[in-house]
């Protein structure tokens, strides 16, 4: 996201034109070398491991293959509008290599002298993904908090097996083929293999009667209404999470969790930079001049700013602790107010009479900024005769 991403042929190693066989054996090298529990520890590995199972999970599917050639990471960028792809997580990237090879942690197991992690088995409960949202909402909602109703299109728990994916009635019974160890051991003479049990999956239960909902899955295609609370402060790349909302878990296994990122619209009248707002407020000629009081608009409403006589157009003025409340800075921000002077248009006959008028009575000393820069542009032009006349 944040950091340059790497070309995910790059990183598997591959051509472009690789089958799906040799992107499926690079990266199964390279997994097998940077899995998490070959170097204990090291952030690196992980990293790395990461990024290749992500650079996987594209390459090694079809249409995310395609999507990718045409359009690059943005394919599955916040760009990409709904579910993007931002990365994947340690979880997702065992997951990853999990499927790759042909699920269950047997193989894991030879390479790497058993034990595992306890992590689930294929065929078994497991934990739902967690899904990215992109969320635009209003400058308005972004600095005063607000409340959302989003209905969104995720798999969730099935409501007739209640997530079991055993069929209303009858129940998850434990394997006989592997008396619910989810493995079977074979011999070839000088190994033991243990291998995924080819009965149950993996799991160690079976389901007589799959649920006929969700196909015995647990969970079904469904709309879930999720109401968010944004609370105020946040900005462009603020992002929510909420725990349990993700993806339902297969089998019974917990659900994932979903992360709105927020993208803040810009305003006409407000902007701002972290808790500080800007605006740039128009004051008539005559209160430049004069001196006086206007009205300003900040977030928390309209409060008066003196002007002081003689004020220049782009002066900036502070409005003490009338930025945003709520984001990093404890005592809120200010409101920066930069004012510009506008001239009268729509003159009467009179009032044109009257201007005229006075700008007849105006001297050099009434308008010093005019004199000062005047003279800059004498030098200017002096220096300039001078080098054309030695040239
Ligand atoms: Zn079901
Ligand atoms: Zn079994």
């Amino acid at each position: 996201m944040a950091r340059g991403k790497r070309d995910y042929y790059e990183v598997l190693g591959v051509a472009r034109g690789a089958s799906a066989d040799e992107i499926k054996k690079a990266y199964r090298k390279l997994a097998v070398q940077y899995h998490p529990d070959k170097n204990p520890g090291s952030v690196e590995a992980e990293e790395q491991f990461k990024e290749i199972s992500e650079a996987y999970e594209v390459l090694s599917d079809a249409e995310k293959r395609q999507r990718y050639d045409r359009f690059g990471h943005r394919a599955f960028g916040p760009g990409a509008g709904g579910f993007g792809f931002g990365g994947i997580d340690l979880e997702e990237a065992l997951r990853t290599f999990m499927g790759a090879f042909g699920g269950g942690g047997s193989i894991f197991e030879n390479f790497f002298g058993g034990g595992g992690r306890g992590r689930e088995e294929a065929g078994g409960p497991a934990r739902g993904n967690d899904l990215r949202f992109d969320l635009e909402i209003d400058f308005e909602e972004a600095v005063l908090g607000s409340e959302r109703e989003l209905t969104l299109p995720i798999l969730q728990e099935c409501d007739a097996c209640k997530g079991t994916g055993a069929a209303p009635g009858s129940k998850r019974e434990t394997c006989r083929r592997c008396n619910g160890m989810g493995v079977t051991i074979a011999s070839n003479g000088f190994f033991q293999i243990r291998q995924t049990c080819s009965a149950c999956g993996g799991a160690g239960e079976i389901v007589s009667q799959p649920c006929r909902e969700c196909r015995g899955e647990g969970r079904v295609k469904g709309r879930s209404t999720i109401s968010l609370k944004i609370p105020p402060g946040v900005e462009t790349g603020s992002r929510l999470r909420l725990a349990g909302k993700g993806e339902g878990g297969l089998r019974g296994g917990p659900a994932g969790d979903l992360y709105v990122v927020l993208h803040v619209k810009p305003h006409e009248l407000f902007q701002r930079r972290d808790e500080d707002i800007f605006v740039e407020w128009p004051i008539p000629y005559h209160v430049a001049a004069l001196g006086g009081e206007v009205e300003v608009p900040t977030l928390h409403g309209y409060v008066p700013l003196k002007i002081p006589a003689g004020t220049q157009s782009g002066t900036l003025f502070r409005l003490k602790g009338k930025g945003v409340e709520g984001g990093h800075l404890l005592r809120g921000g200010d409101q920066h107010v930069r004012v510009v002077i506008e001239p009268p248009v729509r003159l009467s006959g009179r009032q044109k009479d009257l201007l005229r008028e006075l700008a007849g009575s105006f001297e050099e000393g009434n308008h010093p900024q005019a004199a000062r820069l005047r003279k800059l542009a004498e030098t200017f032009y002096e220096r300039r005769k001078v080098l054309e006349q030695d040239g």
